[in-house]
């Protein structure tokens, strides 16, 4: 079972990265991607948990925004970690996080409810990446609200009054760092309206141009009609098409291996990356 899109405590997961290696191994998963939220900071930890029977993927999930304010996820996998120059992206945006949060906060604040950045912190782990889960575990703990999916959906949603966003790069510019860094770039979930708005089928012409080598088709946020639209457009454009779980531990429903990617699928996909990075020990 080939699992793609995962996530740990180092973003918004609820696993450690080397106890979501052991529920890999556990559940059968043969290749797993870590893709934390804007940050590398779980590989070695990942790394350091590897036992034989698992292929390690290393990736993230790059947050993106196009020109006109849609949000956009873009995986990025197989890459090399010591490019600056994608590292200094992925830097400035778990930076920018930080302020959007204190922005976040203070219009819920501004309305009522008492919650404080120091009371935010304090759900993240060391060195993870801030996100409106750690904003939401935060009013659990307060008792404002019962869990993460009642957060989203009463305060935290992307319609919401109280919602800010944070820098993020294009997601042409993104393929272009991840591209660049010898990495594969498979843009996640990308009809997965419940978020908010998403990108029309157009959009992949300039994708594609910019070096998209994939899709993530079979995502449990998309519906089957959106599933085949995606797979028709990953065949036109010759792109893979991924399945994956996005786990994210307790944080989501979401089960390990819930969707999965082929190995033809997979095999395509790692080819089109500069070098074989990966790790099987
Ligand atoms: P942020 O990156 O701070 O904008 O927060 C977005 C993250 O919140 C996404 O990566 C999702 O994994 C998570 N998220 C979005 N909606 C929900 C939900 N209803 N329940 C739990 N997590 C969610
Ligand atoms: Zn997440
Ligand atoms: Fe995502
Ligand atoms: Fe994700």
């Amino acid at each position: 079972m080939i699992d793609l899109h995962t996530h740990s405590a180092i973003s918004d997961g609820t696993d450690a990265p080397g106890a979501l290696i052991n529920k890999a191994l556990a559940n059968g998963i043969t290749v797993l991607a870590l893709t934390d939220h804007d940050t590398i900071a779980g590989w070695d930890e990942a790394l350091s948990y590897l036992r034989p029977n698992l292929d390690l993927v290393l990736g993230s999930e790059i947050s993106c925004q196009t020109l006109d304010g849609i949000s956009v996820h873009m995986l990025g996998l197989l890459f090399d970690p010591l490019d600056q120059q994608l590292q200094q992206t992925l830097a400035q945006t778990r930076e920018n996080r930080y302020g959007r949060m204190e922005r976040i906060i203070s219009r819920l604040n501004q309305a009522g409810f008492e919650i404080s950045m120091s009371e935010v912190l304090a759900q993240l782990s060391d060195g993870a990446t801030l996100g409106r889960p750690h904003l939401a575990d935060a009013l659990i703990e307060k008792g404002i609200v019962k869990n993460r999916e009642e957060a989203f959906s009463e305060l935290l949603h992307n319609h919401s009054k109280y919602y800010v966003s944070h820098y993020s790069p294009t997601p042409e510019e993104t393929i272009r760092q991840i591209k660049a860094a010898g990495g594969v770039a498979v843009i996640a979930h990308p009809f997965a309206s419940l978020r908010g708005r998403t990108i029309s089928s157009e959009t992949f012409t300039t994708l594609v141009a910019a070096g998209l080598d994939g899709i993530e088709v079979d995502h449990r946020d998309h519906t089957q009609e959106q599933r085949e639209l995606l797979r028709a457009i990953a065949m036109d454009f010759d792109l893979v098409s991924t399945g994956s779980s996005d786990y994210h531990g307790n944080g989501k429903l979401n089960l390990l291996g819930e969707f999965t990617t082929s190995i033809p699928q997979w095999e395509k996909l790692e080819s089109r990356a500069r070098e074989r990075r990966v790790v099987r020990v």
